[in-house]
């Protein structure tokens, strides 16, 4: 049934139809700030070394159809799942438990780990703690003949990008569908197209809010005199994926005239401090470009920190515990980030022991726990003895498995068949770091066209994973939320034959989403 809609989608184009969006989809995404800077296997340095170069971000050029019912549903639970990450970072002894068991074997949870210790031995100064989420799903149709259900492919903790750019998307999709307006040509008729508009994507909004909703909820300046305040954007050198980040500060700069500077994660000891005289620790900024001007940092939100290269010595791991003992609100405290992790996920999905969801959210209408629990995928941990271990070290069933190890940011996944060898390669007290999950099969049918970075065009079946954003603001001390909303939505589009997701990996491409 399900895949019967993509026996004609997206409509046949030819090469004038594909020359015209191609051009269109070139133009619109520069003129609006749908870019990326390019991937130096595209533009070397040598031929732009001083960087000035920036490319259209990876686009679909049709919208993708999503299944209705999945969509509203997973827009339904986002503050469920708010609230739920926000209950496991309240449960410090769980998590500990949980991260105890990695710590001798995962070098980057036993460094994170430790900076929580060393900040909750002095004290934390600052109780408030922001969540600005991605909750990763895949439509799941195991067959013809089942309706599609929503299954989650991971819950985002720390920096959950593209909110900034996957609304351009949606904007750019929308335009092609009404262009030109009142007799609409620019693409060729089709049923799903010719009624159907993508739903609203307020992620800019959304996520910005949540970073406003901190800055206010932080108070006064805690110096004397009073200074300033701002919030902190915390990034990685390098970083191509800026202008997603950049449509959020301005956001928070033009519709809330918040203070927003970028400082990047290597720089923190050389523009920020914290007075040694202040027993409140507020971590004071000084621009670089105007040094005498110092700004009291209300928000530090991590667009970096999330993978183990991002600490390049003691030095970093030093700033970070730095930020966390300041009194700046974190998006996200180490904790925070901590619950995001795979082996969280896993332990939550598990079917036998002690059932987590409903401690966690004893306040929760247990229909809708049941309905938070139907979007797990099974997952196992490759303990002796264990289901999780019998299923990956055969070949036959780790062919229907994804094995993950506890790092964000696409590229560190094993697939199917190469999951028993891989294993095997490892000393067995190592495998503990890893968690095995059963497959998701989205839709076998889905196509889509692409235009990619380099200005190729690639079309083809399709995976695509719809990602719906959520903030949360709580106090951490007495485990009260303060603020939680859903809002916005990313659909990522990747070539079927590709395992890995993600569009910084340059594996998948951003997409917006007709229901059905
Ligand atoms: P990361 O933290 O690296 O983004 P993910 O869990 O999102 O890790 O996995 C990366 C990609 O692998 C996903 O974007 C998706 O394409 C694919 N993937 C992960 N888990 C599954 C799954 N259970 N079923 C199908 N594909 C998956
Ligand atoms: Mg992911």
């Amino acid at each position: 049934m399900t895949n019967s809609i993509y026996s004609d989608y997206p409509p046949q184009i030819n090469s004038a139809q594909k020359e015209f969006l191609v051009r269109t989809v070139k133009d619109w995404t520069a003129q609006h700030g749908l870019v990326i800077r390019p991937s130096p296997a595209f533009i070397s340095k040598e031929s732009d070394p001083r960087g000035v170069t920036v490319t259209s971000a990876p686009v679909t050029l049709f919208p993708s159809p999503f299944p209705k019912a999945c969509f509203e549903e997973a827009k339904a639970l986002q503050t469920v799942y708010n609230k739920l990450y926000a209950a496991i970072t309240c449960n410090e002894k769980w998590i500990g438990d949980i991260m105890e068991d990695l710590i001798d074997v995962d070098d980057f949870i036993s460094h994170l780990w430790k900076v929580h210790l060393a900040v909750k031995e002095e004290g934390y100064t600052q109780t408030l703690s922001l969540g600005l989420y991605r909750s990763d799903y895949m439509a799941h149709v195991p067959s013809d003949d089942t309706a599609p259900s929503l299954k989650q492919v991971e819950f985002n903790t720390i920096s959950s990008s593209f909110g900034g750019l996957s609304s351009l998307v949606t904007s750019l999709h929308s335009e092609l569908l009404d262009s030109p307006p009142g007799h609409p040509i620019a693409y060729p008729s089709h049923p799903l197209l010719d009624s159907n508009r993508p739903p609203e994507n307020t992620s800019v909004e959304t996520l910005s809010a949540g970073l406003a909703t901190a800055h206010t909820a932080y108070g006064p300046s805690k110096s004397s005199p009073a200074l300033p305040t701002c919030i902190l954007f915390l990034v990685q050198e390098g970083e191509r994926n800026v202008f997603d980040q950049l449509a959020l500060s301005r956001q928070l700069t033009t519709t809330y005239k918040i203070p927003v500077f970028r400082l990047l994660s290597s720089e923190i000891f050389d523009h920020t401090f914290i007075p040694s005289s202040n027993p409140s620790r507020p971590l004071l900024y000084r621009p670089p470009h105007a040094e005498s001007t110092s700004f009291e940092v209300t928000t530090v939100y991590l667009r970096c920190f999330y993978t183990p290269t991002d600490y390049r010595s003691e030095r970093d791991w030093e700033a970070r515990t730095h930020l966390e003992r300041s009194a700046a609100i974190k998006c996200p405290t180490v904790l925070n980030q901590l619950a995001g992790s795979k082996i969280v996920q896993q332990v939550l999905a598990e079917e036998k022991g002690t059932d987590h969801l409903a401690s966690f959210l004893a306040d929760t209408n247990p229909a809708i726990l049941a309905r938070l629990r139907e979007t797990f995928a099974p997952q196992y941990d490759l303990s002796v003895n264990s289901r999780g271990r019998e299923l990956a070290l055969n070949p036959i069933t780790a062919a229907n498995h994804v094995l993950k190890p506890q790092r964000e940011g696409g590229g560190n996944n094993v697939y199917k068949e190469a999951i028993p060898e891989f294993l095997q390669s490892l000393p067995e007290t190592e495998w503990k770091r890893w968690i095995l999950m059963e497959l998701i099969q989205p839709p076998a049918e889905a196509k889509n066209v692409a235009l990619r970075p380099d200005g190729e065009v690639l079309s083809g079946h399709v995976i695509g994973e719809l990602g719906v954003y959520g903030t949360i603001l709580w106090d951490q001390a007495e485990g009260k939320v303060l603020q939680n909303e859903q809002g916005g939505w990313l659909m990522r589009t990747k070539a079927k034959d590709v395992d890995e997701g993600g569009v910084a990996t340059g594996f998948s491409s951003l997409d917006s989403i007709i229901l059905y």
